[in-house]
């Protein structure tokens, strides 16, 4: 970023002002003197131009010069001796000429800022003391938020005396409401009056939380400029967050003008890390306490967001645990063979009385259940939809027409929501709707005017008027406390459980239903092989017999025939087998053991006869094959499947020939059998391991099964299969485990 962005802007606009760098403002309040120090050299490298006022010495005389000169040997020492040990620095009171000041330094960037504050008045430690435990124990003793705010606006008004204390609390959005309020009688009332969130914009509010307490003695002041404006050493404006003198927004100073304040001092109150509110104090002149009493305001709004967050604390933890049984009767009732929608309809409590609303509704995939007062089913699947765009899981807000202007027209029922997603899914909700409140909200001065354009001094200006203001409430709901929420997030779990179980419970039925329909499978393809077997043997028995006694009395034309029985009926010997060891495949269970692959082999070679049928092989089996670890009798069938096959298609080639044998791959032993029969082409190289698919031609004999239950029982091993080929040239397979 360069100085140029960084620097204080002329101008600040409509666009600009939430952005208004109110912490490189480049003045000092007047109180005070700030001096900015380079810490290599402890010269100083700028300073505000009231140094004549408050040391007696020239602006232009401080630039360049040591600081030591100016604050003294020992003073001077203190601080280098606290940078030297990183212990943090201390505020001290000193005597420059015969004026006395508390000095306040801290690092801001790569400088040392150093600022001079004047002493002001002077206050007993007795009386301090007397302050601290008055500001204990009136805290301490209430019970209720609104009667915390009573007291702690009322010991503000006694200890520091400004005209007016409030305290300020913030909602949702950042507007702000006097909830607690003390003020000299002759002024009027400005107790529940709200403030939009534009009045103390965002940066203001990072301030506070950073600070704590700040004071603008006087709102009528000279900002003093630091000079030179920019550093020597970073090349920027200075960075004067922490600093106390820093001077004031000429915005803000307007905006108090406006109100005719003439001093202010604001304290935050930040509950849970989170600034909750401020306590503001206005007087009608100007007014400075010093850094001691700051000190103690800091400590009473210390104590008092202590007390709010354990008040809070009790109210959430007591409505928590109150809605945690409901939650646990709601769960208790809901029953597992039910639909989520009828299972939340049948509680003895229905789950929208866990969170205070008007009604609530469960939308799912397939049914969509309404509860009490709610829009219409109709209106609630396109509010679904919207809701589904957002990536949030939980969606909550008091004033739903402002994100979603659909719902103008029921925000009778639904002014407000609170929703989550259920499970995975983008589009299953659980809603509860709160209704509109009837209600007027008194503004201090009309919100909707809070900014114009000054032509006369170039900027924007504050509103002006703070005649108080009313409007009636619109589409705006109660707001969601903190309990509520996590509520809702609690039994957001609550359901995922539930519906886990749901499919666990479904997963584990149909996986029975699966187990039970394979078994029927099983019975059956034996069932069928066998039942099929015996009239098949006696249709071969009875044509096999035609053939060999009756063949002299048939004619020519007759034998063939018989022949193509014999023929139709091997082949459908063939399919029965190899269904039935398809089936005994995919529903046996698996037997794993260590075992010699290369005796499997020479079993499988006496099997296939290999001598006798195919003279004409030459067969390699590589000697040390790996040991296989797996399912024998299945392990067995798919050698056999790949050499009857290895053997089939080289039927026809004039030296056929087929090699076994292994390699290491990635920790794995992979097998191959390589053969140089008819080859297979590049786009059939995946589809011949689905069941029934058959490339080869018709005078190569077959089902189209025999690689399906290889990819089965490599499947079952966790294993691989591929080929690699060239048709005419031969087949490669090759498997690992
Ligand atoms: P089948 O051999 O009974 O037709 P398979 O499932 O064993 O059925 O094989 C499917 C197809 O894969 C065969 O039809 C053939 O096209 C091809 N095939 C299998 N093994 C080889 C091989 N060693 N050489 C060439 N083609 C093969």
């Amino acid at each position: 970023m360069s100085s140029e962005q960084l620097s204080y802007p002329e101008k600040i606009d409509i666009q600009n002002c939430e952005k208004e760098p109110i912490h490189l403002i480049g003045k000092a309040q007047a109180h005070g003197v700030i001096l900015a120090v380079d810490p290599e050299t402890f010269k100083i490298t700028q300073a505000s131009e009231n140094t004549f006022k408050y040391f007696g010495l020239l602006h232009k005389h401080l630039l360049g010069d040591s600081f030591e000169n100016l604050i003294g040997k020992s003073a001077f020492e203190r601080i280098t001796k606290a940078i030297d040990q990183k212990t943090g620095f201390k505020a001290e009171e000193l005597k420059i000429g015969n004026k006395h000041f508390v000095v306040l330094p801290h690092f801001s960037e790569e400088h040392l800022i150093i600022d001079f504050e004047v002493l002001g008045e002077y206050w007993e430690p007795m009386f301090l003391q007397q302050q601290l435990t008055n500001t204990i124990n009136g805290l301490d003793a209430n019970e209720t938020i609104p009667k915390l705010c009573n007291t702690a606006a009322k010991l503000m008004k006694s200890i520091f005396d400004y005209d007016r204390v409030m305290i300020y609390r913030f909602d949702e959005e950042w507007n702000g409401e006097v909830v607690a309020e003390e003020r000299e009688e002759y002024l009027e009332s400005w107790l529940d009056l709200h403030y939009p969130a534009s009045d103390i914009p965002s940066q203001s509010r990072n301030l506070f939380l950073k600070h704590k307490v700040r004071i603008i003695s006087d709102v009528d002041y000279e900002p003093v400029p630091i000079s030179p404006e920019i550093s020597p050493i970073t090349k920027k404006p200075l960075d004067l967050s922490k600093s106390t003198l820093r001077g004031v927004s000429p915005i803000h100073i307007e905006y108090l003008q406006n109100m005719k304040v003439g001093a202010s001092l604001t304290a935050a109150i930040i509950v849970h890390g989170k600034l909750w509110g401020l306590i503001a104090c206005h007087h009608y002149s100007a007014k400075f306490i010093n850094y001691f009493q700051r000190e103690t305001c800091k400590f009473l709004a210390q104590v008092f967001s202590n007390n709010i967050a354990s008040i809070q604390t009790g109210i959430f933890n007591k409505k928590f645990n109150e809605n945690s049984e409901l939650r646990a009767k709601i769960l208790t009732d809901l029953k597992i063979e039910n639909t989520l929608g009828d299972g939340l309809e049948n509680t003895e409590i229905p789950f929208t009385s866990l969170i205070e609303s008007g009604g609530g509704a469960v939308v799912l995939d397939d049914e969509i259940k309404l509860f009490g007062n709610t829009p219409t089913e109709a209106e609630v699947i396109d509010l679904s939809n919207f809701l589904a765009e957002n990536d949030e899981i939980l969606f909550y807000t008091k004033h739903l027409k402002n994100h979603y202007s659909a719902a103008e027209n029921y925000k009778k029922s639904a002014s407000g929501i609170l929703s989550f997603k259920l499970g995975r899914a983008k589009n299953n909700f659980i809603i509860w709707f709160r209704p509109e409140v009837v209600e007027t909200v008194s503004w201090g001065g009309n919100p909707n005017k809070k900014i114009t354009y000054n032509e006369e001094k170039q900027r924007l200006s504050p509103r002006n008027s703070f005649e108080r203001w009313t409007e009636k409430l619109d589409g705006i709901s109660n707001s969601w406390q903190d309990y509520e929420i996590e509520t809702a997030k609690a039994f957001r779990e609550n359901l995922n459980q539930f519906i886990l179980k749901k499919q666990k419970e479904e997963i584990s039925r149909l996986n029975q239903n699966l187990q039970e329909a394979n078994k029927d499978l099983e019975l059956f393809s034996y069932g069928i092989s066998h039942d099929l077997r015996s009239p098949l043997r006696g249709i071969t028995g009875y044509a096999q017999i035609l053939k060999e006694d009756f063949s002299e009395n048939l004619s020519a034309e007759a034998l063939e025939t018989i022949e193509t029985i014999l023929k139709s009926s091997n082949r459908m010997e063939g399919i029965i087998d190899d269904i039935l060891s398809f089936s005994k495949i995919t529903g046996g269970e698996l037997q794993k053991k260590n075992f010699s692959t290369n005796k499997l082999l020479q079993e499988l070679l006496m099997t296939f006869n290999i001598k006798a049928n195919y003279p004409n092989l030459k067969i390699e089996i590589a000697e040390n094959l790996p040991d296989s670890y797996g399912d024998r009798r299945m392990l067995f069938q798919l050698w056999s499947n790949l050499l009857g096959n290895a053997l089939k298609y080289t039927e026809q080639a004039p030296y056929p020939q087929i090699e076994i044998g292994s390699f290491a791959q990635e920790n794995k032993d992979v097998f191959y059998i390589k053969d140089n029969g008819i080859g297979i082409a590049e786009n059939q190289k995946d589809k011949i391991f689905q069941m029934f698919s058959r490339f080869a031609k018709k005078d190569f004999k077959g089902t189209g099964i025999g690689l399906a239950i290889v990819a089965r029982i490599l499947e079952k091993h966790n294993g691989k299969i591929w080929v690699e080929s060239e048709p005419g040239k031969g087949s490669t397979f090759f498997f690992h485990l």
